[in-house]
């Protein structure tokens, strides 16, 4: 901190490069770019990462239940909400066999999963963290935790350094990244504030919600007799009677609703549609393998095979029993009822409850229990081949800020890892020679030089 320095006490420490945030995105952007001043000649490399939390990589550390899901098998354009073109730009530029390379030489070999997500081999975040650290502070990025930002300026002039107020000072800067993420975990340090930021330098932000988050259901539905079961299901959105967007995996019921993959992935949908005012409407069917005409026949050919054999028994085959039971009640059904006794009408009622049985959403757990920002900057307003803004020079964007978000899998992470790397070596890239080498640290050769005449 030698420069650093209150109001009226001179001028603030200035540096070449900022990055704001230290997560995911930001780590990247910070090691990418440091690297890139390494590779061009600038040393050290005038890189300085603040993070306002104080300790590096929250979200990272409780990601992927403690293991951390690096990334996926395959990234493609459908696994984002947001523009196609510009996720298959990001993607080629920077795609998951490089992602899997990186983390190689950080020294993380990464796993695959039968689910397509790859895991570091250690089964712990704590290795990602400490990989990505160690290699910030070997390429010489300076980390500054406990350095929340209150204020970004964007200076007088389009090409005046930026102003970054923080709790205890003020510094100054020529290229600055925003990597602030979103509103999802605020306690881990991402509040939304990076938003004030955006818009204060020149950007939009459209409205967020949560996304990847579990859904509450009405208390008076009986869902929490079935806490804890898990199981294979499909999940429907409607709106006024249309199908918006369909999905498959695992569900898990909780004592307040549903949670699991599926029940993350479409939450997004649910909540987008409520928030535009429209009333959605999810159901649930529990054989999403079979169409509904395909599993009254099965049953009907099992009772031809089995009379005598149980309703609850046949449904068991499929589903855990619990849930067996508790889908026989809903459709008042006698478990014990043998399958060749069961009248059309009763036939057609349980078919009903298997194939779309409606769920009654109060609304999503909230910020704290959201993976993801829906919403954010719009990526329009970034160049995606550099994350640099179209809005105000210098400035840099990346990660969740951005309006992009990914479905469950290590989509979410390839994106902050891709974005950073894009970033950060435009952000070297994009420094002036001179006496920014001499120095390192981007400060100008005569102090009270106007920086924005360095340009
Ligand atoms: C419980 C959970 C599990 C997840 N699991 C996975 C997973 O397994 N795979 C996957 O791909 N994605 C996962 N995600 C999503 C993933 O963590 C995020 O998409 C990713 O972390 C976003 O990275 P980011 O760097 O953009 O933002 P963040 O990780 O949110 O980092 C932003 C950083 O900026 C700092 N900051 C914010 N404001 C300020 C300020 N004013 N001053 C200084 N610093 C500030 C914050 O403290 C934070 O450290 C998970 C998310 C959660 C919450």
């Amino acid at each position: 901190m030698e420069r650093m320095v209150g109001a009226g006490q001179g001028p603030p420490e200035h540096r070449a490069i900022v990055v704001v945030g230290a997560g995911a995105a930001g780590l990247t952007t910070a090691i990418a770019c440091a690297e890139e001043c390494r590779a061009r000649g600038l040393e050290p490399p005038p890189v300085l990462l603040l993070e306002g939390a104080r300790r590096i990589g929250a979200k990272i550390l409780v990601s992927g239940g403690g293991r951390c899901n690096v990334t996926h098998r395959a990234a493609l354009p459908d696994d984002y909400h947001a523009s196609r073109p510009v996720i298959r730009n990001v993607l080629r530029e920077f795609s998951v066999e490089d992602t899997v390379a990186w983390f190689a030489s950080l020294g993380v070999e990464l796993k695959e999963e039968q689910t397509g997500k790859l895991f570091p081999v250690t089964d712990s975040a704590r290795t990602v963290v400490a990989a990505l650290v160690e290699r910030a502070e070997a390429v010489g990025v300076e980390i500054r935790t406990g350095a929340r930002v209150r204020e970004i300026r964007g200076g007088d002039g389009e090409h005046a350094p930026f102003r970054i107020e923080l709790e205890d000072g003020e510094l100054t800067c020529d290229r600055l990244a925003l990597a602030t993420g979103g509103r999802s975990l605020p306690k881990s340090g991402s509040d939304g504030a990076g938003y004030a930021f955006a818009r204060a330098l020149g950007h939009t932000v459209t409205d967020t919600w949560p996304a990847l988050v579990p859904l509450v259901l009405d208390p008076a539905f009986p869902h929490a007799e079935m806490s804890g079961i898990s199981h294979r299901a499909r999940l429907t959105v409607r709106v006024a009677g249309r199908q918006v967007e369909e999905r498959t995996g695992d569900l898990l019921w909780t004592h307040f609703g549903i949670s699991g993959p599926v029940a993350m992935d479409i939450s997004r949908t649910w909540i987008a549609a409520a928030e535009a005012g429209e009333t959605p409407r999810l159901e649930l069917c529990f054989t999403p393998d079979f169409p509904r005409e395909a599993v009254e026949t099965e049953l009907l050919e099992s009772a031809r095979r089995s009379p005598v054999r149980t309703i609850e028994s046949w449904l068991s085959i499929e589903l855990p029993r619990r849930l067996a039971r508790w889908i026989l009640g809903r459709a008042d059904l006698p478990p014990r009822a043998p399958i060749a006794q069961i009248p059309r009408a009763e036939r057609r009622r349980l078919l009903d409850q298997l194939d779309a049985l409606p769920l009654p959403v109060t609304g999503p757990r909230g910020w704290n229990m959201a993976e993801v920002t829906a919403g954010g900057v719009p990526l329009a307003e970034i160049d995606h081949r550099t994350f640099a803004s179209r809005r105000r020079p210098g400035l840099h964007l990346v990660g969740e800020i951005l309006d992009c978000d990914g479905r469950i899998g290590g989509f979410n992470f390839q994106w902050a890892w891709a974005g950073g790397h894009l970033a950060g070596r435009a952000l070297a890239r994009s420094l002036p020679t001179g006496p920014i080498d001499a120095r390192g640290d981007g400060a100008p050769a005569d102090p009270m030089e106007d920086a924005g005449s360095r340009r």
